[in-house]
């Protein structure tokens, strides 16, 4: 929007110029009103042609974007009845999150081996077998690391590109690099919970809502999903500025330069981005997330209803009260995450870790067998109410 306005200001400088040429012009008093009305008449032609061909594109792209913050102000999400959420959670399957989508994400993926390149065929292979229509791209760049330069791939599916507005879903798919301790068998580090579990939640997601996803795109409606799987989340060595977050760090910076719609002069995909959903550290028992935003704390709001409306419709097991994960009342402090570089160019985030982390976090037992069924269940059916609601599904 900021851009927009600039542009309305030196279009107004330039009017003002061509009025001060006329008065300098040295001639008797009448030859001087006749030129200056018969130059007035002419600028005033010229300025209406100018006008009508690049003054008028800029100023629909300008009511574009005060359009596009307005309408991600405004966005209410749809109210779902009793039996639309019955329904819409019935859906959802364990077996398959479990089976189909978590299993295979279960090996070591450090970025740029082949474990990361087969997580990644995974993730492709899930979304281009579903009816929805993604639009799934490989996102590589290479990048200087302390072990040298990386080849990291960011997964990016869409499902129509050309919406004015996206809902952004994201999660980690690499791993981090842990030695064993000294004495101790070598075993890769599987990061269940960082974050193969929310990789196999979104892909979970999005086959539970597949029919609801394709008649959204179908609709041509203004608003769409994307999901993002970042590679080289991890730090190889110590968590720095440089040394963490390659793939968010890489996809912010590549979508803040990218026009949208196509062409626009003063618009970019970054600015599409109508929330930005991250899901990290999931699949412990009884975790804890916390709003970490003011700019979106109505979004968290609508987590907390949904997991309070799903328990007293005994809709969610092992949950003992219907507060029990979504709190705004306990704050302890931010995270660093993938959220960072789209945080710091003003998207709009809701970050969704658990705080404070699994008490296996970064060690060799965040592995499958110290993931609580239940409660990725519980958390996968109050996001399909979320992303329902907000979609208008
Ligand atoms: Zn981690």
């Amino acid at each position: 929007m900021s851009k927009g306005i600039r542009r309305y200001k030196s279009a107004a400088a330039g009017n003002g110029v061509a009025l001060g040429r006329c008065e300098r012009i040295r001639m008797p008093r009448a030859k001087v009103l006749l030129c200056c009305l018969c130059g007035l008449l002419a600028v005033a032609i010229m300025l209406g042609l100018y006008m009508s061909g690049d003054l008028s594109s800029s100023s629909s792209t300008r009511t574009h974007a005060v359009d596009l913050t307005k309408d991600k102000l405004s966005h209410r999400p749809s109210k779902l009845s009793v039996a639309q959420v019955k329904r819409l959670v019935s859906h959802a399957s364990l077996g398959r999150l479990w089976e189909t989508h978590l299993r295979p994400i279960l090996r070591e993926r450090l970025p740029g081996t082949a474990g990361s390149k087969l997580v990644r065929q995974h993730i492709i292979s899930q979304l281009r077998s579903l009816s929805a229509g993604w639009l799934v791209e490989t996102d590589s760049f290479s990048s200087p690391t302390p072990h040298g330069s990386v080849i990291f791939s960011n997964v990016l599916a869409v499902l129509d590109p050309i919406a004015p507005r996206r809902l952004l879903l994201a999660c980690h798919y690499d791993s981090k690099a842990i030695q064993p301790p000294p004495g101790e068998t070598q075993k890769p580090f599987v990061g269940a919970s960082d974050s193969a579990v929310p990789c196999a939640m979104i892909l979970e997601l999005v086959t539970a809502l597949d029919s609801q996803l394709k008649s959204l795109t179908q609709q041509k409606v203004p608003l769409t999903l994307q999901l993002v799987f970042f590679d080289g989340e991890e730090a190889f060595q110590e968590w720095t500025a440089t040394d963490s977050l390659y793939g968010s760090r890489h996809l912010a910076e590549r979508m803040s330069h990218a026009p949208h719609p196509a062409g626009a002069p003063h618009t970019t995909l970054l600015q599409a981005v109508d929330l930005f959903v991250l899901l990290d550290l999931i699949g412990a028992p009884d975790p804890l997330f916390v709003n970490h935003f003011d700019n979106t704390a109505r979004w968290f709001d609508r987590l907390i209803a949904a997991e309070k409306r799903l328990h007293k419709l005994g809709l969610l097991s092992s949950h003992p009260s219907e507060q029990s994960y979504f709190r705004k009342d306990v704050y302890l402090g931010p995270v660093q995450d993938d959220h960072i570089p789209f945080l710091q160019r003003g998207v709009p985030v809701l970050h969704l870790i658990a705080t404070p982390f699994p008490s296996f976090w970064h060690t060799l037992q965040d592995t499958e067998e110290n993931m609580h069924a239940p409660t990725v269940e519980n958390l996968t059916k109050i996001m399909m109410v979320f992303l329902a609601e907000y979609l208008g599904l």
